[in-house]
């Protein structure tokens, strides 16, 4: 039986991929932050600690000695690395760095191959200079999240040059009725259907006209399971290819709940507007098409439908019976 190692398990992907190594039979243990709650996923062997306490996750790795390792563990906001620059470079940027020497270590120490998966973002390319981004655009990120998520991904090259098989799979953004709801999509469905039950009368959002390329998140997992089971390591583009404006999910998720007029139901808030935010972002992945045989399963409309349904349903249930 094969063991994996995944930080960053209590997230959306996380607990996706939990679900898929476990049914494939895999031995799954996993970091969970000393602070957090434990999140619930029975059959995952969960370790308390903190990804950024180099020694102890070291030690740990080194016991384990997985086959694959996954880092998801990151603080997966980019609003919030604005107000924690230098955690933010710790976490996403230092850890990674940290985690991959772990892993050569364990292969070294035990003469057989470790593959090292390292989620990365479309943020490492902030205000691209072509559309759509491949693995060879430059990497010019505008925000701190951006910037550590950068370093980090340099780092998994620079181990793949010591015969790690360390792949980095740019994630663009991809999301689930699991996603948080600091996170744009979530924060729409969930106040979408509120307003649809009566429970909510508005929707504050920062900038209407941000494009983003947005996928169904266990596609994405599924794209770094293969990429960690390829022949050989690389980087990978993760993405659909098609770009829609936040205005699109809103009217998207309106339709959805039956809405027709929510025009005046939207209202702008610059406490949500961004310093410095990229306008437009979509990705290329024919790489992954062509060598990992991955394609995305879920397009936008059915996506802003799945999450719209499972708001819907989870408000009704959790309203009091009378
Ligand atoms: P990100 O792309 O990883 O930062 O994911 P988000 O879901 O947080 O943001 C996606 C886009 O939505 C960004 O361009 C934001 O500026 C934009 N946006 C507009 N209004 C909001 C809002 O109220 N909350 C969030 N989180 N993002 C917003």
């Amino acid at each position: 039986m094969s063991r994996a190692f995944v930080t960053g398990i209590g997230g959306q992907d996380g607990t996706y991929l939990a679900e898929r190594l476990l049914a494939e039979g895999v031995e799954v243990h996993a970091l969970a932050h000393d602070i957090e709650p434990l999140p619930d996923l029975p059959g995952v062997e969960l370790h308390r600690g903190d990804l950024t306490n180099v020694p102890d996750v070291r030690a740990l790795l080194i016991d384990l000695a997985p086959d694959e390792v996954y880092n998801f563990a990151a603080l997966s906001s980019v609003a919030r690395s604005w107000a924690e620059p230098d955690l933010t470079a710790r976490v996403n940027g230092m850890a990674a760095a940290a985690l991959l020497e772990s892993a050569l270590l364990v292969q070294e120490k035990h003469g057989r191959a470790v593959r090292f998966v390292q989620a990365s973002s479309a943020e490492i390319f902030g205000e691209p200079d072509r559309h759509p981004q491949d693995e060879s655009t430059s990497l010019r990120p505008v925000n701190p999240y951006g910037a550590a998520k950068a370093y980090a991904h340099l780092m998994v090259d620079v181990y793949r040059r010591r015969d790690l098989h360390a792949v980095s799979a740019i994630l663009y953004n991809h999301e689930s009725p699991r996603r948080p709801e600091q996170f744009v999509t979530r924060k729409i469905t969930a106040t979408v259907a509120a307003i649809a039950q009566g429970r909510a009368d508005s929707l504050a959002l920062g900038n209407l006209d941000a494009r983003r390329d947005w996928g169904w998140a266990p596609d994405y997992v599924d794209a770094m399971v293969r990429a960690a089971r390829a022949d050989s390591p690389n980087d990978y583009v993760i993405a659909t290819g098609v770009a829609h404006s936040v205005r699109d999910f809103v009217a998207a998720a309106f339709a959805r709940a039956g809405i027709d007029d929510w025009q005046d139901l939207v209202v702008v808030d610059p406490e949500f507007v961004r310093p410095v935010d990229p306008t437009e972002l979509a990705g290329d992945a024919t790489r992954a098409r062509t060598l990992l045989g991955w394609e995305p399963t879920v397009g936008f409309e059915e996506l802003v439908g799945r999450m719209v349904d499972a708001d819907l349903a989870q408000e009704s249930s959790s309203r009091p019976s009378r």
